[in-house]
């Protein structure tokens, strides 16, 4: 499934743990080269590059997406190491803590726009040019990926309001950087995750947990394993060439937006 993704250069911000990480197993097992990203330093990533074992095609970057700097510096590293770029995934991000409106000072504003909106607009910025590059040579569209979430349509959970803000702020710029570049055939789409179990939950007790299991569907948090699949889609011109501007929810029911 998914042949036309062997040899596409592949960058996934946010992929030393998590849903990043599988997303980035995936890619890889298609055939893809990668780009990983995190923010431990890269000796500290060397183990995980050994436990992918796919040299040539995998390659890891240290960098803060906060940082507009970084964020260049970032595409710019990655282009160089894998000859190019086709695919960017966008998946860094995170709720920086709880705090309610009352509670809100510019240190937690800075921190929370900043990972979850600064990193996706800045990361983007400077992949434009090397994605337009790679949709005029190869004659495929070249792909934006960007993890949104269930709380970009519902609002987040309490002490959430900035990151259920920032996440419905992704939705829509996609939805409008296809009107500035679908003339340029780059397609941009948002995954939108419910509850996953990764890092993200770590703060919550078994019984907040269990709770929240409930309230799904499908009765369970996600696995990672089964975030990965929707974003090979939207990578892959052969199986989504004509599909640009959705954000699709993967989330066992427990939002049927
Ligand atoms: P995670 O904590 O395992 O992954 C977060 C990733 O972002 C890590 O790889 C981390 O290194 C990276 N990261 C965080 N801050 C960074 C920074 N300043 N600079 C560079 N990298 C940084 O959690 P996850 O659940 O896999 O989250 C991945 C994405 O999915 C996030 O955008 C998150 O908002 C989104 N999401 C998760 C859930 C869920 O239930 N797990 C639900 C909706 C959306």
């Amino acid at each position: 499934m998914f042949e036309d993704l062997k040899d596409r250069r592949v960058l996934v911000t946010g992929s030393t743990a998590g849903i990043g990480l599988e997303v980035a197993r995936a890619f890889l097992a298609a055939g893809a080269k990668v780009v990983l990203h995190g923010s431990r330093s890269p000796s500290q990533a060397e183990s995980l590059l050994s436990e992918l074992s796919a040299p040539g095609r995998v390659f890891y970057l240290q960098a803060d997406v906060r940082e507009t700097a970084q964020c260049e510096a970032l595409v710019k590293q990655a282009v160089e190491a894998m000859g190019g770029l086709d695919v960017l995934v966008n998946n860094a991000g995170g709720l920086g803590g709880r705090q309610g409106l009352e509670g809100i000072d510019d240190d937690f504003f800075d921190n929370v726009i900043g990972l979850n909106i600064r990193s996706v607009v800045m990361v983007t910025r400077f992949a434009i040019e090397p994605l337009r590059a790679s949709a005029r040579q190869s004659g495929q569209s070249s792909s934006v990926i960007t993890t949104g979430s269930i709380a970009g349509r519902e609002g987040g959970g309490l002490g959430a309001c900035l990151y259920g803000g920032s996440k419905a702020m992704v939705h829509n710029l996609h939805r409008n950087w296809v009107k500035e570049f679908t003339k340029d055939s780059i397609r941009f789409n948002t995954v939108a995750p419910g509850t996953i179990d990764t890092a993200f939950h770590a703060d919550k007790s078994d019984a907040l947990k269990q709770t929240i299991a409930g309230s799904i569907a499908m009765g369970r948090f996600g696995e990672c394993q089964e975030m990965a699949p929707t974003y090979l889609y939207l990578a892959s011109h052969a199986a989504s060439g004509y599909v640009t501007g959705q954000v699709i929810d993967v989330n066992g029911g427990q939002m049927c937006p």
